[in-house]
């Protein structure tokens, strides 16, 4: 998936996570939207050719694609420390949510995420091509989405 499409998946589910969470100060939704933003793209940083990797050229060439970097563990950890340190919830749900979304998103494709790595190679892929019609489509029905939204 391209970086735009990674960016309004994670913008809808931190839309929906919004909804669950309604009460939460300005503030901290800022926060939390950055940390989202930036998680969301963070995982192609592994990429040569990705908006990210192509600045970050030793990271890139030094781990294998959609390997570690596509990986659970990091939401993982960041969930966990959100649930012990409740003032950092904003930030850590952040990271947990966009870093999810980018999973997602990933896993929908042919090329798919090894959500264990580097313990297991199991692989988790779906029938999307990064940069078909399928995926303009999905980030079309996102443009879509936040449209109709009675604002
Ligand atoms: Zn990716």
């Amino acid at each position: 998936m391209n970086a735009r499409t990674h960016l309004l998946i994670a913008m809808f589910f931190g839309f929906m996570y919004f909804r669950f969470f309604p009460d939460m100060a300005i503030v901290e939704k800022f926060i939390f939207s950055a940390f989202l933003i930036t998680t969301s793209l963070l995982p192609d940083i592994d990429s040569p050719t990705s908006t990210l990797g192509r600045k970050h050229r030793v990271i890139a060439n030094l781990s294998t694609h959609r390997g570690m970097f596509h990986s659970i563990w990091i939401p993982l950890i960041a969930f966990f420390f959100s649930m012990v340190y409740p003032l950092l919830k904003g930030p850590l749900m952040g990271i947990t949510i966009g870093y999810s979304a980018h999973l997602i998103a990933d896993a929908m494709t042919v090329e798919g995420i090894k959500p264990f790595a580097p313990f297991s190679k199991e692989t988790i892929k779906g029938p999307l091509r990064t940069g078909s019609i399928f995926e303009t489509a999905i980030a079309a029905a996102v443009v879509m989405f936040f449209l109709v939204q009675p604002f």
